[in-house]
């Protein structure tokens, strides 16, 4: 019996899709791939601008607007894209069809704007796709048990096409982007940054999680936890379709496939971090209690924390949230000011975070004291620092991003020669 044919998911960003021209020239990709005997089902994001827009939109109207409304304005931008991409598929003689997530259907949560996938039927797409035809599938959308449209948060076509990649059984699931890899750090701000050919399901989940962008924390969550194969490789670069024996890009995978272990795999920053002080608090049992209780009520995701020593019997709380919850935590601050009892509340967007990354932090001792030597040397003055077991990450002033990223790169020897 013939080897059955191997089964691909490409999945491809808003840079990739960004107009007609870039959209046939995906359909050729996808072409080159079916043509090399593969199975394919791709996976699309809407084009680039357009989620922003959508989101504009609905923050123009109303900046604490409905969720549920949320998601049926931003689902559009796959929708599009989705359904251009089967047309310029069969302009060039190749079996597409859309599909959008209520049609698969990819069943989430009920958490609008920011959708858990709860299960995918990937029987009826695997049939198409034996018989021949290549599903186009609209990413970052899916039905809620009420059959309402979901979305799952920024950057979610990832997870989208890693979650089918898993349903259908797929051997490989490849994200085309705009740039040619996963690299030590963003490539957009450190020229030497080097490109990696393997890294592990956990470096890149810690890396994804303090805003490595390239991939959805999510989808390396679930690529981790179903073994999924992923490769982040280019939409820009010519070549022939890849194949076990070429794979161009980078690789996620276990730790025993990697040979040479880096004691750090990479370094990320994130600027979507606003910091929040609760200034002159009674020192006293419960008061953290009482400043995280309601703001975990009012969904605002905390992150950093610290309290500084007391003096006088007063005390000072700092943490950090997402610049998107800023707006709900002060006012969820302010409506239990006279339960908290605080003197003051100071907040500053102005803030970024970076984070060094890498598992080799398990065994070797002294990386977080080579970040904060490196930022001191810059004078860079460190607000907030936090750790886990294979990263450290600080939060300073937005203006040092790009040299507090370049040097700690230099200073782990990252560089690329
Ligand atoms: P897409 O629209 O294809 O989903 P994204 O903009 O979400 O693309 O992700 C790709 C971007 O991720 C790159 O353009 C790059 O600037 C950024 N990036 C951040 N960290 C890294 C990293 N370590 N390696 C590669 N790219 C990174
Ligand atoms: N279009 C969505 C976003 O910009 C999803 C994605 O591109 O992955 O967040
Ligand atoms: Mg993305």
């Amino acid at each position: 019996m013939s080897r059955p044919a191997p089964r691909i998911v490409m999945k491809f960003g808003g840079t990739s899709v960004a107009d007609l021209d870039r959209i046939r020239a995906v359909a050729e990709k996808v072409r080159k791939q079916v043509e090399a005997g593969c199975e394919v089902a791709v996976v699309v994001s809407a084009m680039s601008g357009v989620t922003n827009q959508l989101v504009g939109y609905c923050q123009s109207l109303s900046p604490l607007h409905d969720a549920r409304e949320y998601d049926a304005v931003v689902a559009t931008g796959e929708q599009v894209t989705s359904g251009l991409l089967a047309i310029a598929l069969q302009t060039i003689g190749i079996d597409a069809r859309s599909w959008l997530g209520w049609q698969i259907p990819l069943r989430t949560d009920a958490a609008h704007g920011k959708a858990r996938i709860a299960s995918i039927d990937g029987e009826t797409l695997a049939a198409r796709m034996r018989a021949g035809q290549v599903p186009v599938i609209a990413g970052f959308q899916g039905i809620a048990a009420d059959g309402r449209v979901t979305t799952l948060g920024r950057g979610g076509s990832d997870t989208s096409a890693v979650a089918i990649a898993a349903a259908i059984g797929a051997d490989r699931c490849d994200i085309y982007t705009d740039v040619d890899g996963i690299y030590t750090t963003d490539p957009r701000i450190v020229a030497r940054a080097r490109k990696l050919d393997k890294i592990t399901y956990e470096e890149m989940l810690e890396l994804a999680s303090v805003g490595a962008k390239v991939l959805q924390t999510r989808s390396v969550e679930l690529a981790m936890k179903e073994r999924v194969r992923v490769q982040v490789l280019s939409s820009f670069v010519d070549g022939p379709a890849p194949s076990e024996g070429n794979l161009p890009g980078s690789l996620v995978v276990d730790e025993d496939e990697i040979v040479e272990k880096e004691l750090v795999a990479g370094i990320a920053y994130s600027r979507d971090e606003a910091k929040l002080s609760v200034r002159r608090i009674p020192d006293r049992p419960g008061i953290a209690a009482a400043i995280f209780g309601p703001l975990t009520a009012a969904h605002v995701n905390v992150d950093m924390i610290v309290q500084s020593t007391g003096a006088d019997g007063l005390t000072n709380m700092t943490f950090t949230t997402s610049k998107s919850d800023l707006a709900r935590a002060i006012q969820s601050l302010e409506s239990s000011r006279d339960v908290i009892q605080y003197g003051e509340l100071v907040t500053d967007d102005d803030v970024v975070k970076i984070s060094v990354v890498g598992i080799g932090m398990r065994s070797h001792a002294g990386v977080a004291n080579l970040m904060f030597r490196t930022l001191s040397d810059r004078n860079i003055n460190i607000q907030v620092i936090s750790t886990s077991e294979i990263k450290v990450s600080v939060l300073i002033a937005a203006e040092y991003t790009e040299l507090a990223v370049r040097a700690l790169h230099t200073a782990y020897g990252l560089d690329a020669a």
